[in-house]
């Protein structure tokens, strides 16, 4: 399985503009393959081959006075430009032919230099190289400084430099992982947990344990609405509002990585612990429309989920989603008992039917334990009462199917 593994760069102020060089010229090169396959296209033409483009983009343009600036970059970016441009396009003819899965994509844009992202990318072939100093070697750029942050456990095959909205640099690397050492780090576990996404926790799992943001992610939080609120109070362009959305970029990008690091964290603990791990599968594209969107995007649940499934995948666990208009929060988990509806507001209930009181998250936890089949009853056999059926009332009262989070 393929990976990949983000690590910061620090290049000095020469590496930065020969950076800056190969950034521009590798969206030069992909602007003019979009060009070409539109002037064809309207010119009513077979769309030009990989090697004609090639040859008219890179090694001919290098020859003229417009384009000649192209030969002060590695070549082998250039190539990958015009790969990804051709990407760009098979792409979006499968999904206009709706053989590939996902939103609808457009046809592929011009890239802009304003473009907060910008990136260029350098593949096996291209003699990039880590040095013995621990340095990232890349052609016509030189060796650039790199921020380790964990090891790499094999030999990249690719990498690909980003600099963000934040001017920040990465490197990020592609690896194949190697089960036999991902089988060893994590060897097999016999318990089963279900995940709550909790409203007043981050998550809620089935052995009762509540899970908070950590603080460095919520002082990251705090930091990010103050530089908002620095920047809306600044006026429109003006040179402290360019300073402030700066600050705003640098705080977001803080907050981002904090993010990222705590559902790194947390997701490879829950996977070392268990064997089996069960979710609600909110799918977030339908809860967007609903005043819980909020709460769900800020708390990153997809992306954590994400993690956990291809950490799963990678360690060899299971990884169940369990429908979202399963009513976790209103069945009693101790009798299978399908209480009335619960609004958002109620944290804590009864049972009318053994007494048993719940806290609303806990109980949704074990629920999807259950639901998941993750629950396994005195004689080994897996339990699955019948008070979980999959209904579809639960739309509560927003008028959105938002499972059971509005019941
Ligand atoms: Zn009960």
């Amino acid at each position: 399985m393929q990976l990949r593994y983000a690590f910061r760069l620090y290049p000095d102020a020469g590496q930065q503009t020969a950076l800056a060089k190969a950034f521009g010229c590798a969206r030069v090169v992909f602007n003019d393959a979009v060009r070409a396959r539109e002037d064809a296209r309207r010119a009513g033409q077979p769309f030009p081959t990989a090697g004609q483009l090639s040859r008219k983009l890179i090694t001919e343009a290098k020859q003229t006075k417009e384009r000649c600036w192209l030969g002060e970059v590695s070549a082998v970016v250039l190539q990958q430009s015009l790969r990804d441009a051709e990407t760009a396009y098979r792409n979006f003819f499968a999904s206009l032919k709706g053989t590939r899965k996902g939103p609808r994509l457009g046809a592929p844009r011009l890239k802009s230099r304003k473009d907060t992202r910008q990136s260029i990318r350098f593949t096996a072939n291209a003699r990039w190289s880590i040095t013995d100093g621990g340095r990232l070697n890349l052609p016509k750029i030189g060796a650039v400084k790199v921020k380790w942050s964990r090891r790499l456990p094999s030999t990249p095959s690719s990498v690909t430099v980003i600099r963000d909205a934040a001017s920040r640099f990465f490197a990020s690397f592609v690896i194949d992982t190697d089960p036999a050492a991902d089988a060893t780090a994590m060897p097999d576990s016999d318990q089963s947990i279900g995940i709550d996404l909790g409203l007043t926790h981050f998550a809620v799992l089935s052995t009762r344990e509540k899970i908070d943001s950590p603080r460095f992610l919520r002082r990251a939080e705090k930091k990010l609405k103050k530089a908002q609120r620095e920047l809306s109070r600044k006026q429109k362009g003006s040179k402290n509002r360019e300073k402030a959305r700066v600050k705003v970029a640098r705080a977001h990008a803080k907050v981002t990585d904090a993010r990222r690091e705590f559902h790194h964290q947390l997701s490879t603990r829950l996977i070392r612990e268990n064997q089996a791990i069960a979710v609600e599968d909110l799918s977030v594209a339908g809860l967007a429309r609903t005043r819980l969107a909020k709460s769900v995007h800020d708390a990153g649940w997809s992306q954590f989920v994400a993690m956990l499934e291809y950490k799963a995948k990678r360690y060899g666990r299971t990884l169940v989603k369990i429908g979202r208009f399963e009513p976790t929060s209103r069945t009693c988990h101790a009798c299978g008992a399908v209480d009335g509806p619960k609004p958002l507001s109620v944290r804590e209930w009864t049972c009318r039917v053994c007494g048993t009181v719940h806290d609303r998250d806990t109980n949704a936890a074990i629920n999807i334990k259950t639901a998941a089949g993750l629950a396994v009853s005195a004689c080994g056999a897996p339990v699955r009462p019948g008070g979980i059926p999959a209904q579809r009332e639960e739309t509560g009262s927003l008028g959105f199917p938002t499972g059971n989070r509005a019941a």
